[in-house]
């Protein structure tokens, strides 16, 4: 197992201390701190200036309450947050979580991973986080705008385009985005543009950014995989979840003649031995927000597809030579890295948040398949989130293949610059520590320039 260095090991006994009950969150620092011994032993500057402790704490957290009423005039109370956790590298930039699941340890976590993420893009963003414990399933129209709305009456004062720019997550798409965009703009009487991503088409937003996270972490993976002269075509993938970053990277994975046969939600999974139909997939969970297990439903008896529920199996137990995570944080346990171990996968690219449990990526990393870190392989989204914001300042709107090719060539750098770093710091191969080690000291040399903030 890996270690923490010996000069790093208070700097996270004081995280445990200070942020008690908060796994997710322990389990990101940790995951970062492994790497940095490398990193502190070349430049302990570093260590004296107390930056990595700072780094560790946000510079701001807001909690706040969302008061709303239901379609039966039922009042609800939910709760907010927004962790703004790094500005080093520009405005805080990090999507919006409604989630029952959400609390804050898992918005700080978040938080943290985004701040090296945006670092690893070479865009000048800071990093954070947001959400709500919100629950949109099941909810008509009328009662999310209205939520969005409550959620959006507080969150304003805290966010603008030189301060803070929130973006989607999971359960926050474009409909959400629109809701607080439109209520942003009438408390505020300005038209903002940049104050949000991820926005509709025809009020800002950005061609190629719904499609930006599922197409960047496939050009990541494709990138792994062709350092052993590998690619997509004709090869096996399981993705798992069935929302924008699945979607999209069974769109770019099927461009690339890969062949998708399973993807799930949080009920269950399906197979399609033929290769999942997209189009029906996009009609059931895009269009009509309804269940997976509808695909194996409307394809029929005999048609190559089926449903498991997730009390039954394990959508990892699925035979793939390219596994994609796309889903949530700890969705691959290190049980299911061993099955996929067993029946030969050769990549992993993270398309969720944190979606391998540490225990998986140690087996994973042992067994000589390649790995790619969320904050490295899903960092697509938020690069296009920055790409947006550059149309928006100049007040410009550039075609999908422009955006495209901008996001391709941002995805190729953060690999390129990974798998040098991780060969700089004698950890060849190993995408976690160059990621984490890429990432930090893009934070760290604008924090030392500002000195003790
Ligand atoms: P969505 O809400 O669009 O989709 C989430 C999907 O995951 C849904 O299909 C959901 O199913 C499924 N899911 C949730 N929990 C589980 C579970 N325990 N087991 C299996 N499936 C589950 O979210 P996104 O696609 O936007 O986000 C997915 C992940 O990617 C998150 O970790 C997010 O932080 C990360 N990410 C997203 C970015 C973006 O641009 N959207 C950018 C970078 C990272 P159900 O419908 O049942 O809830």
């Amino acid at each position: 197992m890996p270690q923490i260095d010996d000069k790093l090991a208070p700097i996270y006994e004081e995280v445990l201390r200070r942020n008690a009950g908060e796994a997710e969150f322990h389990q990101a620092v940790r995951e970062v701190l492994e790497s940095l011994g490398r990193v502190v032993a070349k430049r302990p500057e570093y260590l004296e200036s107390s930056l990595i402790e700072r780094l560790c704490e946000p510079e701001r957290q807001i909690i706040f309450r969302v008061p709303w009423t239901d379609d039966q005039n039922k009042v609800h109370i939910n709760r907010g947050f927004r962790v703004q956790f790094s500005s080093a590298m520009g405005p805080y930039k990090g999507g919006l979580r409604f989630h029952p699941s959400v609390n804050v340890g898992i918005i700080k976590f978040l938080g943290f991973e985004q701040t090296f993420k945006n670092a690893l893009t070479g865009l000048p963003i800071g990093g954070g986080k947001g959400g709500s414990d919100f629950d949109p399933k099941g909810r008509s129209e009328a009662e999310v705008m209205r939520f969005c709305q409550s959620f959006m009456s507080e969150l304003y004062r805290h966010i603008g385009e030189y301060t803070d720019v929130p973006a989607g997550d999971m359960g926050v798409g474009a409909r959400e985005i629109g809701y607080m965009f439109g209520q942003y703009k009438r408390l505020t009487n300005r038209y903002e543009a940049g104050v949000l991503t991820g926005k509709g088409l025809f009020y800002g937003g950005s061609l190629a950014r719904k499609e930006a996270t599922g197409y960047g972490n496939t050009y990541f993976t494709r990138a792994m995989l062709q350092t052993d002269g590998n690619d997509f075509d004709g090869k096996t993938v399981v993705v798992s979840g069935s929302g924008n970053v699945a979607i999209y990277t069974i769109e770019k994975v099927q461009e690339f003649g890969g062949k998708v046969i399973a993807c799930s939600d949080s009920s269950g999974y399906i197979v399609d031995e033929n290769g999942l139909d997209l189009e029906l997939v996009q009609q059931i969970k895009e269009v009509r927000r309804g269940r997976i297990s509808e695909y194996a439903r409307l394809k029929g008896e005999g048609s190559g597809a089926y449903y498991v529920k997730s009390a039954d199996g394990s959508i990892w137990d699925v035979p793939c030579q390219v596994a994609m995570p796309s889903a949530t944080q700890n969705e691959l346990t290190g049980k299911d890295a061993k099955t996929l171990i067993k029946n030969g996968v050769l990549a992993v690219g993270e398309g969720a948040n944190m979606p391998c449990t540490p225990e998986a990526i140690r087996a994973f990393q042992q067994a000589g398949v390649k790995f790619g870190p969320g904050k490295a392989a899903n960092a697509g989204g938020v690069a296009t989130s920055a790409l947006e914001m550059q149309q928006n300042a100049s007040r410009d709107r550039w075609t999908f293949e422009k955006t495209e090719t901008k996001l391709a060539d941002i995805m190729r750098d953060i690999h390129d610059s990974c798998y040098a770093t991780a060969e700089e710091y004698g950890a060849p191969g190993d995408y976690v520590a160059g990621a984490n080690i890429a990432g930090f000291i893009r934070v760290a040399e604008p924090m030392l320039a500002f000195g003790v903030i």
